[in-house]
């Protein structure tokens, strides 16, 4: 396995994100080799590096980009898309049968639960 993709494997581990500085220990190579892999795989839009302090040094914290995907929970009742996303149409919500029905469809699920 390659260096670059031990050290994303690695960084996906941590649910929560890895400092940096923990990083490379944890990896068994040297904090420039650890830097330049890094550099490498943010520059590559495979992680996402944050400025963070750990034990009072300033580090980063470092996420698998792809486990920062937004959620579109909010946007679904049930298997139901909100009719809003993408909405072409003149808007005035409270006139709008499309959100109506959504909202109806909403309230018969949370009375479900
Ligand atoms: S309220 Fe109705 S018209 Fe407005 S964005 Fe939502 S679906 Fe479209």
């Amino acid at each position: 396995m390659e260096l670059d993709e031990l050290t994303l494997d690695t960084i996906r581990k941590h649910k929560d994100g890895v400092f940096q500085s923990e990083l490379w220990k944890e990896m068994d190579i040297d904090s420039r080799k650890c830097s330049r892999i890094v550099t490498k795989l943010v520059k590559d839009g495979l992680v996402i590096r944050e400025s963070a302090v750990s034990n009072g040094a300033r580090t980063y914290l470092l996420k698998v980009a792809e486990d920062e995907k937004p959620s579109y929970d909010e946007l679904l009742a049930g298997d139901m898309f909100s009719p809003c996303a993408g909405c072409r149409d003149a808007c005035q919500p409270e006139y709008c049968g499309k959100l109506g029905d959504w909202v109806l469809h909403l309230v018969d699920l949370d009375n479900q639960s």
